[in-house]
């Protein structure tokens, strides 16, 4: 009998868990008939069939990238490797994870993936959902977010995050706002009308007198430092403090601190006290068995305090989950532990950082490339047109 694998998700840790669960064969096409012909599982993935590649998006403000250049198709993807799509939202998860409760139909399994990605604490300031845009909604709201700035002459722009540490990492996207003020800095710069504008960046989880790398690149393009500051709330045409006074915004960026799905609190699945989806680090739902889960929405085993949210960090853990679920499928116990590491190119348009730490101080790509260069940007966009191609014709 054929075990029945379910896999929640279409996004980045789903693609690497499938990558690394079914890994590509020499010759893809000759795969394609045999997976028809013979195969040890029957696998499943519930989402809506779009992947969206969100480091691109940031990349929307220069206007070199589009919704179409970052989402994908990925029904194509799954078919070639006999995977069936179930087009539905997951609602819950009963019976310790064999039983999938969707919107439309309920669905039984052996084993289970969940990359469910990441939810935001949206309520955590009020108004962030009505008066604040943020490139972590996705490419629709970016495009909304662009218009808007090009639609401005002048004014003040704050950008910021905020950071869920409750699980002792940072689930938030400072990187990723890092980027996007950059490249607004950039993009007004081109235009030649930055001197109408007021660039501001806040967190609360940053600390006045911070300094780095990043620091030193929001200075040297005169963007104003509101480290420490969170807004009490975010209101039409601005943002209101603490003491109640008003700050003017013609636009505002801004990315919640991350949590799990707001399903996992009534489901039978086990909860960390940042809201993701507790996790061991094997990667498999605590209490639970043959529950696995990878990427934004779920917590790690004693992390260290810098590591975030990623992509990146999403393939370790889903290629770690992946070699643990084969184990326990196959009556043994799973033993493979992923690395820790944090690795991202920024790009800030005419010149870029890798940002990198490794728990075992593993450099990237065998340190052959430097570490501050606007070249970065080129191997950013090539290592992107590699996995986008991987995802549409391998
Ligand atoms: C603007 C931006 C720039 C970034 N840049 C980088 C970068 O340069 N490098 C890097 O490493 N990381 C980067 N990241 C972070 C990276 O995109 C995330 O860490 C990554 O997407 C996490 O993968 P995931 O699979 O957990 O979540 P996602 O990729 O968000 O996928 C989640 C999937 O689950 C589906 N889903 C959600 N809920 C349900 C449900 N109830 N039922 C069924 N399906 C559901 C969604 O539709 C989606 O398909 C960036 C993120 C943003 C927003």
């Amino acid at each position: 009998m054929k075990k029945r694998i379910i896999i929640v998700g279409n996004g980045f840790a789903s693609l690497f868990f499938i990558q690394y669960f079914l890994p590509l064969p020499i010759f893809p096409f000759f795969a394609f008939f045999f997976r028809r012909i013979y195969s040890r599982y029957q696998i499943s993935v519930i989402g809506n069939g779009k992947f969206v590649y969100f480091p691109a998006i940031p990349d929307f403000i220069i206007g070199t990238k589009d919704t179409n250049h970052v989402t994908i198709d990925i029904r194509p993807f799954l078919r070639r490797r006999n995977i069936e799509l179930i087009d539905g939202i997951v609602t819950d998860i009963q019976d310790g994870g064999r039983t999938v409760i969707t919107n439309n139909g309920t669905y039984e399994n052996d084993a289970l993936f969940l990359g469910v990605g990441p939810s935001f604490l949206k309520d955590d300031i009020p108004g962030t959902e009505k008066h604040t845009f943020s490139p972590c909604a996705g490419p629709n709201q970016m495009e909304s977010l662009v218009d808007k700035l090009h639609k401005l002459d002048g004014g003040t722009i704050y950008l910021g995050f905020k950071a869920n540490k409750k699980d002792g990492f940072v689930g938030g996207r400072g990187g990723q706002m890092y980027e996007c003020a950059c490249l607004i800095d950039y993009y007004l710069r081109n235009k030649r009308v930055r001197d109408r504008f007021e660039i501001h960046f806040f967190s609360p989880n940053l600390t006045p007198g911070d300094k780095g790398a990043i620091t030193d690149s929001l200075q040297k393009r005169d963007i104003v430092l509101d480290y420490g500051y969170e807004p009490a709330e975010f209101v039409d045409g601005g943002m209101i403090d603490d003491d109640g006074s008003f700050r003017k915004a013609h636009l505002i960026l801004y990315s919640p601190g991350i949590t799990g799905p707001s399903f996992a609190r009534q489901s039978c699945l086990p909860v960390s006290a940042g809201g993701h989806i507790d996790v061991d680090n094997h990667g498999q739902a605590r209490g639970l068995s043959n529950v696995f889960a990878a990427g934004d929405c779920a917590s790690h085993e004693d992390p260290p305090r810098w590591i975030p949210h990623q992509a990146h960090m999403a393939q370790l853990r889903s290629r770690s989950a992946a070699k643990n679920m084969k184990a326990t499928l196959s009556g043994e116990s799973p033993n493979d532990i992923y690395r820790y590491e944090l690795s991202c190119i920024l790009n800030m348009g005419n010149d870029a950082l890798w940002l990198h730490r490794a728990d075992d101080d593993k450099p990237p790509f065998w340190n052959i490339f430097p570490r501050r260069s606007v070249k970065l940007i080129r191997l950013k966009n090539l290592l992107e047109s590699a996995y986008l191609f991987y995802l549409r014709y391998l």
